[in-house]
């Protein structure tokens, strides 16, 4: 069955209504609901920047949208109907369909106690977060926007639809979205809206860590660099609250004039410097977790030199408990950890030296080194940008460990026992021995020593020297 799409042509701004989007409008439609374009698909066209899915708000509920979709021919899915919510999906679009909705009263500071459909769009409007959120648009209807979301968006202001006090007494997590969004947009917060997020950070402690994790991944996807930490820090220490103690926490080095909090900022800016703003996942949680090890590590010496001893050990520990609270994917925890484990790692500009850290990364993180290795000299690159003027010419340094890790890499230098032109059978049958660990150990002898540069990685030349290694270890 066909199904007419009487709005293939609808167009808000620059932005073209996906042909799946404006089936559905037009299938609801000849069931008799009415039916709005919501929320970031329409903050999205609006800015002219690529919008994302589109949801869609309806007055049927959702049994009739779900009719209404299959007599069309499109297929349904029952994704959130306890809210109200089907997808319809069409070729590889998936369009969620939500019954309008007033949410009950917030009992908890994270969800309402029940959820209440109602037949006005103005009503599902008024309960969404920011006013940038809460416009609606329909290709025949044109834009509804009863809380002013055009005029700030010109503007380039974040601003809490009503009281802004009381929208994050209900949901603490909006707090966290405000500077999502700004981040995002590089908007400025309203100032009523920036001292409720101030001063109401603290709800956040009533808010999943689920939820929490989502709203940062996507504040560092933002690629802000500092700005969330600088200048929304009550927003960050209630999310991450092992972060606040870096505030004021005077380094009393040489190395550094800065506050750990400051230093870190500037990292997080340096690494969107180096990356051209489009730095990894890992790199950014690690700009942001890099020292956090450190007030808990100073050590003060007899002439009043600070020292972090151990912090990257510290550091690692406490990142990989952060970012399990927050359910990351495991993979992405690991080239985190492993990041702020070797940050500080001092690496010379030697064959030797270079090829020792694409052991460790690999150590910690196995397989990923080649892809860490680049991450890593962004790092440091970034740290040392971020130090004490005196010390900030070591990023020259970097671009050289950077060069030669590449040129390592594309000779295929080897860096794990896997990579020697020898295997741990070819020892065994040479050696006319019984199995045992002695072979592991005569592995990563051979490698070390090629690793050094003292010994070449040539089948010939590792077996004798494998032969000399065993009869010592017999
Ligand atoms: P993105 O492109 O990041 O997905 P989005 O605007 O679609 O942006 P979502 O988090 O997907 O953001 O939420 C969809 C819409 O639902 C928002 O535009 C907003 O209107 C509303 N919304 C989402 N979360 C909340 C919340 N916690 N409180 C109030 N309204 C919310
Ligand atoms: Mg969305």
């Amino acid at each position: 069955m066909t199904t007419e799409n009487a709005y293939s042509e609808a167009m808000l701004g620059t932005t073209r209504l996906s042909e799946a989007a404006g089936r559905v409008l037009t299938a609801l439609e000849a069931a008799g609901s009415e039916a709005w374009i919501v929320g970031g698909w329409v903050r999205d066209a609006l800015l002219g920047n690529a919008p994302g899915d589109v949801d869609v708000a309806t007055s049927a509920p959702w049994q009739e949208s779900e009719a209404a979709l299959e007599v069309a021919g499109l297929r349904v899915r029952e994704t959130g109907v306890a809210h109200g919510t089907v997808t319809a999906i069409i070729g590889h679009e998936g369009v969620e369909i939500t019954t309008y909705r007033v949410d009950g009263p917030y009992e908890d500071g994270r969800h309402p106690a029940f959820v209440e459909f109602t037949d006005e769009i103005e009503r599902d409007l008024a309960r969404r977060d920011l006013t940038v959120n809460a416009m609606a648009w329909h290709p025949a209807r044109g834009l509804l926007d009863p809380f002013g979301g055009a005029e700030d968006l010109e503007a380039g202001v974040i601003r809490a639809v009503g009281d802004p006090r009381a929208r994050f007494e209900e949901d603490g997590l909006r707090v966290l979205r405000a500077v999502r969004f700004a981040a995002r947009l590089g908007f400025s917060i309203e100032e009523e809206t920036q001292t409720a997020v101030r001063e109401l950070a603290p709800l956040l402690s009533r808010v999943s860590f689920e939820r929490i994790g989502a709203e940062l991944r996507g504040i560092l996807a933002a690629g802000a660099g500092g700005w969330p930490l600088r200048e929304e820090r009550e927003a960050m220490f209630a999310a991450i609250p092992e972060l606040a103690p870096m505030e004021g926490f005077a380094q009393r080095s040489r190395y550094h004039s800065l506050d750990v909090l400051d230093h870190v900022c500037r990292v997080m800016d340096y690494v969107e410097v180096y990356t051209g703003g489009v730095a990894s996942e890992e790199l950014r949680w690690c700009a942001l977790l890099h020292d956090i090890g450190k007030p808990r590590t100073l050590w003060v010496d007899e002439r009043g030199q600070g020292h972090f001893y151990g912090h990257p050990a510290e550091g690692m520990a406490m990142t990989d408990e952060i970012l399990r609270r927050f359910a990351l994917p495991h993979d992405l925890r690991r080239r985190i950890t492993t990041l702020v484990r070797l940050h500080d790692r001092p690496v010379q500009p030697t064959r030797a030296s270079v090829l020792s850290i694409l052991a460790d990364l690999d150590e910690l993180c196995p397989g990923a080194a080649p892809h860490l290795v680049r991450e890593l000299m962004v790092v440091k690159r970034a740290d040392a940008m971020a130090k004490a003027p005196a010390y900030r010419d070591y990023a020259l340094e970097v671009d050289e460990l950077d060069r030669m890790a590449r040129e390592l890499l594309s000779e295929d230098a080897p860096y794990r026992v896997a990579d020697l032109a020898i295997s741990g059978s070819d020892i065994l049958e040479a050696s006319g021995r019984a199995p045992g660990p002695w072979v592991g150990e005569v592995l990563r002898t051979l490698l070390r020593e090629v690793m050094a540069g003292g010994l070449a990685d040539a089948p010939d030349a590792l077996a004798s020297r494998a032969a000399t290694i065993a009869r010592a270890l017999a």
